[in-house]
């Protein structure tokens, strides 16, 4: 991330471009939401009157509070700022797919206002969905801002919110650094309204995630506890806040913090499941979590009897070809083979569970998918481990003939 941080800036200003503004600017000392100090004009922030003044002489803050004032303070220029710098991550990423071709928004290879190039990150083959970041969150900004004004069903706003992270041609959500890239967008949209507003709120959750599926860890976990004090604070409701708690989880699994994701996802699940029965979705991701997390502590046998229960439903409920559903079934693979108590026909049923996922996902989400290749690394894998055991299997009888 910090790599990513340097476009146009001055270096001794770093700190204050890393993530949602929870730090002192100097220092980086954590200040939550709400404690420190804030340049008066510009609202950067600070741990207190000496890292202000050292920033102010020494930090180039003379030179640029101005301009942060204009852009309508620290966390809007920040955020416009980071947007930036990863639609240009997301256009070199995609430049050798995108080559000589043109955005079927606006019909052109270079956006005629920022030079972007274009980018593709979704389930979209051939020449299709090929667009400029720029483009697909304008599209976003004003169908729902349409909703907003008109005040459109919650059903239509949904749909139209989800523009800013599910491709409107595929219907498939976007992934790594086109996911991330928007959702730079969608918080640099809505970061300027009150604290409590809703959009504002959400779009915090779509930058976590987008920053997740870039695998940018640490400011994923830095958001997210940012989100999670400020629903706290506002009395958000149980079920959002388990929400972003199951989200804190999912990243502490991506950090190898698995003690801190085992106790959050076995709390989260039974809260889901108080809340809302094991049906449903929210208990299922739960449950995902959790499962990873035992399986990650190599605690094998408890991952694969909450798997027993949960994979049937999220095959009923949420469908074969449902992301989550087939996370689940490549876990559940995963701890069948990976165990070391695993029999011959585990290892069998672990090669058939993930032939049958990775094609599923190749169909729906496209080769250049993340999980596909997630996928096609742990089958290889396990065809090893297979063919080891059938060759081993094979000697035994030998043996034993032999023997006799
Ligand atoms: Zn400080
Ligand atoms: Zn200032
Ligand atoms: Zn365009
Ligand atoms: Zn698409």
């Amino acid at each position: 991330m910090q790599a990513l941080c340097i476009v146009g800036l001055p270096p001794s200003d770093l700190t204050i471009y890393k993530m949602i503004l929870t730090q002192c600017a100097v220092c980086a000392t954590e200040l939550g939401l709400s404690l420190g100090k804030k340049c008066g004009r510009c609202s950067t922030r600070y741990c207190g009157a000496a890292c202000q003044v050292q920033h102010w002489k020494e930090g180039g803050h003379d030179q640029l509070c101005k301009a942060i004032k204009k852009a309508g303070g620290a966390e809007q220029y920040n955020a416009n700022k980071m947007y930036e710098a990863h639609v240009a991550v997301a256009a070199e990423e995609c430049a050798e797919d995108t080559k000589g071709q043109t955005c079927y928004i606006c019909t052109q290879a270079v956006h005629w206002k920022t030079q972007e190039g274009l980018v593709r990150g979704c389930a979209c083959r051939g020449t299709a969905g090929l667009a400029h970041v720029s483009c697909l969150a304008e599209q976003a900004k004003i169908l729902f801002a349409e909703a907003e004004e008109n005040n459109l069903d919650v059903e239509v706003k949904i749909e139209r919110w989800n523009r800013w992270d599910t491709c409107s041609l595929c219907e498939q959500m976007y992934h790594s650094v086109v996911r991330c890239a928007l959702g730079w967008a969608c918080w640099k949209t809505y970061v300027g309204r009150p604290e409590g507003d809703g959009p504002r709120c959400v779009a915090m959750s779509v930058l976590g995630s987008g920053l997740h599926d870039a695998g940018h860890y640490e400011d994923v976990l830095s958001v997210q506890e940012a989100e999670l004090a400020m629903k706290r604070r506002l009395g958000d409701t149980e079920y959002n806040i388990l929400a972003v708690q199951g989200n804190i989880a999912r990243t502490y699994i991506s950090l190898g913090r698995h003690e801190d994701a085992l106790r959050m996802s076995r709390d989260m699940y039974s809260g889901f499941v108080k809340l809302r029965g094991e049906e449903h979705e929210g208990s299922l991701g739960a449950a995902c979590n959790y499962a990873s997390s035992l399986f990650k502590l190599e605690r094998f046998d408890e991952a694969k009897s909450l798997m027993h229960k949960t994979i049937p439903a999220a095959r009923r409920i949420l469908g074969e070809n449902n992301d989550l559903t087939l996370r689940m079934r490549w876990l559940y693979a995963m701890t069948l083979h990976r165990d070391d108590d695993a029999t011959l026909d585990d290892v069998r049923e672990a090669v058939e569970t993930l032939e049958e996922t990775e094609r599923i996902a190749r169909r729906v989400f496209g080769g250049a998918h993340p999980l596909v290749a997630d996928f096609e690394r742990t089958l290889r894998d396990a065809r090893a481990a297979l063919r080891a055991r059938e060759t081993l299997a094979e000697a035994m009888a030998s043996t034993t003939l032999g023997d006799a």
